[in-house]
């Protein structure tokens, strides 16, 4: 039997929030304000706590203490060097080299903004200039620690002694470039001189949490570009500007698939036709392959009485992240309205779940029991922080629980990941790795913050490791970053604009049932727990159609594109037999569709590129003659003529595979 800890901190959003796209939420109210430049929050968050991951990236890039890589470690000093100009009193967090450049953090006396880029840079190439050298230092510990408060760099203070404790590390190293000192393990170059003038570009501005912790103050994050030459350079940029082509915001207006309006209210997302062509085929897919795999399907309201979420624990703690609470009032005889009733818009689907195993007794026979259901939720996130589909207030989650027993956990967990990698290979998304989260209890926020049941964690975390190495799936460790109630895997996306983002979540959970009193009747007539596993291989509609689009950048496979073919005539005289393909198309259940009216062809065909309509016929003469058609695939310069019943077949095989192309 499980049971809560005294200390436990019932902030169990944290693992679905990172699906759904939510800003990881804090219990402490008010310490999120952010008291450094807002600008930018929330649009090119990074997951990585510290900026290890991307230094990891840069050194796995074999620019491990290379060239490149100290030049871009420099460069993020001199960027320091030059906000400290700009905008002196500004303190310093990290500022790390990246895959191709670099970033530092800073809490500014006064904000700084995209258009302060400019004059930084050139700032920045005066100090180049001055080809200042990089001298290290290395200072007993005290003495580093005093230097530090000297210069009131407290975020630089809190990780020194961090990190001297966790290496047992009795000097540390600084590196000093002409009046600049910082805490620093470098390497860098020797001088200034070594560093090309017109290779670096300062890219943007973005907020982001002090080692990722959205508990933690707001830093302005200032990103660089760092190349060897211009011409890389040059062509970096011009790399990074197509990859802006495909952001999902744009290409979503474009393409006309969804609307925020304001009437109906920030991050509440109205599909249009198209993009719910989209939503349906990701749910018809999610279906198919929960069936498959023995899920069962529920209905639950996105509504619930305050109460049920007191219980489950999401209350008080996690109010801050929901709407505002609804009311029902009576009279009473001194006058006085009374509340009579409170309900709330749900963030999470759990407690529903939970009360719908509980809704009758339960036995071992009933386990595993899967409950699925594609359900809408609701967060109330800073109007700052949304952000297209990517960041909403209203999103609905592919989401099921997994009723189990302690000895069906791996086997569950397993299946679990093998539908994932089956998501992501059908999808053809291949830009992804997985984290195995787990509990730290070394550290003072791993005791406060997590159930305090070492001997649950040890057993969990031990199935979990043996669920990922008996399937093979590759991942890396994730210590400290387990959520409350459990260890977890996330899967990580980066998307073609470079951003780190979780895009679903597996996790085993042995607190809540506890919590929401749910058990089961043993084979020994005992009343046992059973374990939980959140899952959500599709993430919510919102964040995943945001994947996709950018992915394809909205170029989407025959069986995903809201059109799915578009024929178009040479002249009207073969109107006729162009409707009758599509009618034939369309009993097949085909999306297809004729081409504008009254177009000459040459526009028709433009128009259905825009579209990026995967599949365009076009038919004449012969066409309508030899019953064919004539196949322009988008992207693709040969066309291919073949008989109208073939290209039937073909459309139709494609989309009951799933095909990638046609
Ligand atoms: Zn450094
Ligand atoms: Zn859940």
């Amino acid at each position: 039997m499980i049971a809560l800890g005294a200390r436990d901190r019932p902030d169990i959003a944290r693992t679905e929030a990172e699906i759904t796209g939510t800003q990881v939420p804090s219990c402490a109210a008010g310490r999120r304000s952010a008291r450094g430049d807002r600008h930018g929050a929330g649009t090119r968050q990074h997951l990585s706590s510290d900026g290890v991951n991307d230094v990891l990236e840069a050194r796995g890039s074999g620019e491990a203490d290379g060239e490149l890589y100290r030049i871009r470690h420099s460069l993020a000093h001199v960027l320091a060097m030059a906000v400290q100009e700009l905008r002196p009193g500004t303190k310093l967090g990290f500022g790390p080299p990246i895959a191709d450049g670099f970033y530092y953090d800073f809490v500014l006396p006064e904000p700084l903004g995209e258009h302060d880029l400019p004059e930084l840079e050139r700032r920045m190439r005066r100090i180049l200039k001055r080809n200042v050298s990089f001298e290290r230092e290395e200072l007993p510990l005290e003495e580093a620690y005093d230097r530090l408060d000297a210069a009131g760099e407290l975020y630089k203070r809190e990780y020194a002694e961090e990190l001297a404790q966790r290496q047992d590390l009795t000097t540390l190293s600084f590196y000093r470039s002409g009046d600049f000192v910082d805490l620093c393990r470098g390497p860098h170059v020797e001088r200034t001189s070594k560093i090309p003038a017109d290779a670096f570009k300062l890219r943007s501005v973005a907020g982001a949490y002090w080692r990722g912790d959205a508990d933690n103050i707001q830093m302005t994050r200032v990103y660089g570009w760092a190349q060897r030459s211009k011409a890389d350079l040059d062509a970096h940029v011009e790399a990074y500007r197509r990859s802006l082509e495909h952001d999902h915001k744009k290409l979503g207006r474009e393409l006309d698939l969804y609307v925020i309006d304001e009437d109906v209210g920030p991050g509440l997302v109205l599909w249009l036709p198209k993009g719910t062509v989209i939503r349906e085929e990701l749910e018809k897919l999610a279906k198919e392959l929960e069936f498959e795999a023995g899920y069962e399907r529920i209905a639950t309201p996105p509504i619930a009485r305050t109460a049920l979420y007191h219980r489950s624990g999401h209350l008080p703690y996690y109010a801050e992240h929901m709407y505002p609470f609804m009311e029902l009032q009576e009279p009473s005889e001194d006058g006085e309205r009374r509340v009579r009733d409170e309900y709330a818009l749900r963030p999470m689907n759990c407690p529903h779940h939970h009360r719908v195993f509980a809704a009758r007794p339960r036995s071992y026979r009933d386990l595993p029991l899967r409950l699925a259901e594609y359900g809408a939720v609701f967060r109330y996130e800073d109007h700052g922080a949304l952000s297209g589909l990517l960041r909403v207030r209203g999103m609905t989650m592919n989401d099921a629980h997994i009723y189990c027993t302690e000895d069906q956990i791996k086997e569950e967990f397993i299946a679990v990941l093998r539908m994932h990698e089956r998501v992501y290979e059908i999808l053809g998304l291949d830009q992804y790795y997985m984290r195995f989260s787990t509990w730290d209890p070394s550290t003072d926020k791993g005791k406060a913050k997590y159930v305090d049941d070492p001997e649950a964690w040890e057993k969990t975390q031990r199935l979990v490791r043996e669920a990922m190495e008996e399937t093979g799936v590759q991942y890396v460790e994730g210590k400290g970053e387990a959520a409350f109630y459990g260890p977890k895997i996330d899967v990580q996306f980066r998307t073609v604009t470079g951003r780190e983002e979780t895009a679903s979540t597996n996790q085993v959970d042995f607190a809540q049932p506890a919590r929401m009193g749910l058990s089961y009747t043993g084979p020994d007539n005992q009343e046992h727990r059973p374990y939980v596993i959140h899952r959500a291989p599709l993430g919510t509609h919102e964040r995943f159609a945001a994947f996709l689009i950018e992915h394809y950048g909205g170029v989407f496979p025959t069986w995903l594109a809201p059109v799915q073919v578009r024929v178009l005539v040479v002249s009207d005289r073969f109107a006729d037999y162009a409707r009758r393909i599509v009618a034939t198309l369309r009993s097949d259940g085909v999306r297809a569709e004729l081409g504008p009216p009254d177009e000459t062809l040459g526009k028709a065909i433009r128009l259905a590129t825009g579209d990026k309509v995967p599949n365009v016929l076009v038919v004449g003469e012969r066409e309508a003659q030899d019953e064919t058609v004539t196949l322009r695939r988008h992207g693709v310069r040969a066309q291919e003529t073949m008989p109208a019943e073939e290209f039937r077949a073909r459309v139709a095989e494609a989309i009951r595979t799933r095909a990638p192309a046609l």
